[in-house]
Order: C-alpha cells, then structure tokens, then sequence
C-alpha cells in the first residue's frame, strides 16, 4: 500500500487574505516535496519528521474549493502525485476613508512615474521563489505586542478608492525599533514613493516581509537578518496619516495578513 495513500482527497480551509501552512509527514525514500499552488511551485522543507511550507491566499482569491497538487520526489526519480483540496473560505473586510497629502491622492506625472516602476520592481521581488533560505522558526511580530486590524480594508483616499490595504498597521511613535518578522536576506532598503523609507525581507518558499514609513533604515540589500534583528525605527515617511508601521507579508505573491503567519495553525490532520 502507498504510504500517501492517507493524503488522498485532504481537505484545507483558510481565509481570503490568509496564509495556510501544509506539513506532511516524511517517508522513507522522499527526497523532496513540492506543492503545486495558483500556477506557483513552492518547495516544501524537512522539518524535523516532516516536510512543511507555506501558501498564500489572497485577498482576491475566489471563494470555494482549490485544488492544489502535492508532489514527493522519491531518491529513485519516480514522483508520487497527490490532490489536496483548499477550501477558500469568503472574508468580508471593511471600508475605511483616509485624508492624506493630496500629492499621494493626485500623482504628478513624475510621481506616477516612480510609483509605477516601483511598483513593478516590488512584483519582480514577490515572483521570485528562493530555495537557500527556509523560514524554520516561527514568524513573531515586528513591534512586539503590537496589533493591527486593519488588513484588506477598502480604501478611500481624500474621496477616491485606492487598493485594498495589504498589510497590518501598527502603532508606534517614530523611533520604535522594528524587529524581522523571521531570519531572512534584505532584499530592498530604500525610499518609495508611497511606503517611504521601505525595507523588504526574503524569508524563503516565496515568502516576503515589508516594513513601510520607517523613520530610519539599519540595514542594506543583501544583508542577511536574524529573527528579530532591529532593520529600522518605525516613522511617518511616504502615504501616511500619522506615525506607525505598516507590516505587509506577501506569500508567493499572494497579498495575506501578516497575523496570519504569526497565529498559523500548524496542520495536524496529515500527521
Ligand atoms: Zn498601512
């Protein structure tokens, strides 16, 4: 009999806006696993007697049944295809209605330039899957203690709609140190148009983390970071009300709230 045959028919259930995390249990001969997810490979990676990743469900993700596959790569070449299913459960988020400088809300030509290439130059960092790192320590919030309930709400600019709010805004005055959500590489640490002085970490699997308005960034691209290594104080730089961290979390692209990550349920139901 198949080892897999108990992952047949495995059924998940996560948000829209949400990050799932599936753990299978290793078996003599795997080399290695892979989930097949919204058009993404996203390896998988031992943890103990286990494999574990992560996915991302976003926002915009359709209500309903997702298949995804999983595939084990045994050390002979031969690779075992199983079907899970995620059932998209719908999560309504509401409006809010900001008033912020009129230069965020009605771009100059040059602004709109700039944020369109930095727009395009965030995608590029959010497309790529790095295989030499691995988030194996539990992902912790960057203010700790801090909350943020604001993930996915419609937003109102000075009267005009603007994309959902992907990510979770905390309160900090400016100066606050900003902790890693999890060890990771710097990937960006730079001044952006609308998330001001930005630091963006790689956790691996496809998994990114953004610190936005910072007051000051400590680290710079390339630099490897520990699990709640300070990468900057928090501030009020960029499209902002006020000061506070905006923390964004991106799971292969898929916009997720960032709490999702840090309350994830590991999956018990495949041990
Ligand atoms: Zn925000």
């Amino acid at each position: 009999m198949s080892p897999f045959v108990l992952f047949l028919a495995v059924m998940f259930s996560a948000n829209q806006g949400s990050a799932l995390q599936l753990t299978f249990p290793h078996e003599p001969g795997v080399k290695s696993v892979q989930v097949l997810w919204q058009n993404k490979t996203v390896p998988a990676f031992r943890l103990n007697n286990a494999w574990t990743t992560f996915v991302g469900v976003d926002l915009d993700t359709k209500a309903g049944d997702h298949k995804a596959d999983v595939l084990f790569t045994m050390e002979d070449g031969r690779v075992d295809k199983r079907d899970i299913v995620v059932k998209v459960v719908e999560k309504k988020y509401p409006m809010t209605e900001l008033k912020v400088d009129d230069r965020y809300v009605e771009l100059s030509k040059a602004n709109l330039e700039r944020a369109n290439r930095e727009t395009k130059e965030m995608e590029a960092i959010y497309s790529t899957v790095t295989k030499d790192i691995v988030p194996d320590s539990p992902f912790t919030v960057p203010i700790p203690g801090g909350t943020g309930a604001n993930f996915g709400h419609r937003r109102v600019f000075n009267g005009q709609p603007r994309a959902p709010h992907a990510g979770a805004d905390l309160r900090a005055t400016t100066g606050t140190p900003v902790h890693a959500t999890n060890q990771g590489r710097v990937v960006l640490a730079k001044n952006l148009f609308f998330t001001g002085n930005t630091v963006i970490l790689d956790h691996g699997l496809g998994i990114y983390s953004l610190y936005a308005h910072l007051s000051r960034i400590d680290v710079k691209r390339g630099d490897p970071v520990n699990n709640g290594q300070v990468v900057g104080l928090a501030g009020a730089t960029g499209r902002v009300t006020g000061p506070h961290l905006h923390w964004g979390m991106r799971v292969q692209g898929a916009r997720v709230d960032p709490f999702t990550l840090v309350t994830i349920a590991q999956t018990e139901n495949l041990k």
